[in-house]
């Protein structure tokens, strides 16, 4: 009988467990109030970081693209016309980047 009152008791007992955190509460809405307040501020920054990290990726392919248009530029099967083309492009892609990254 006593080991049946034990049960019941752990039973009362019931526990809502953070998944993020571990941290145990009495109530499902502490809970959730919890999680809202320390965990998904944080997810957001994750997100922002993900998407820095992104940017980041994204400029310094295209730093290397630059690379590649400006050897291509001395590349002498290239007419000048070609040349101009690649120039400019290199130029608008260059001009972009210095945007962005004074954005930051
Ligand atoms: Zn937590």
């Amino acid at each position: 009988m006593e080991e049946n009152m034990e049960e019941k008791m752990q039973e009362v007992k019931k526990e809502y467990k953070c998944k993020y955190c571990g941290e145990v509460f009495e109530k499902p809405l502490l809970l959730a109030h919890h999680v809202r307040l320390s965990h998904k501020k944080l997810k957001k920054k994750e997100k922002k970081g993900i998407a820095v990290g992104k940017l980041a990726e994204n400029i310094r392919k295209n730093v290397e693209a630059v690379g590649i248009l400006k050897g291509l530029q001395v590349s002498p099967s290239l007419s000048e016309a070609e040349k101009e083309v690649l120039d400019d492009v290199a130029k608008r892609i260059e001009g972009l980047l210095t945007h962005i990254q004074k954005g930051k």
